[in-house]
């Protein structure tokens, strides 16, 4: 029987459980990556992300849609 140490999963866990990416390996050697620190000033998250260039901007949010358009003209098959 398996049991979890603690109650708490850490996010890159989470991520390779879910989407089976493991976000810690470097894509240049497959060596180990680690955290050296977290960005949340929204100002310099734009300049880090600039710098990197990426989009600054937040993606448009896009109207909710009826899930009925989705079966199209036939309904499910
Ligand atoms: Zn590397």
């Amino acid at each position: 029987m398996l049991y979890a140490a603690s109650p708490r999963v850490d996010w890159a866990s989470l991520l390779r459980r879910s989407f089976e990416v493991d976000v810690l390996a470097c894509p240049s050697c497959g060596g180990r990556l680690r955290v050296l620190g977290e960005v949340t000033d929204t100002a310099m998250v734009g300049l880090v992300l600039e710098s990197l260039g990426m989009p600054t901007d937040a993606p448009r949010v896009a109207r909710a849609r009826d899930p009925t358009e989705w079966l199209g003209e036939h309904g499910v098959e």
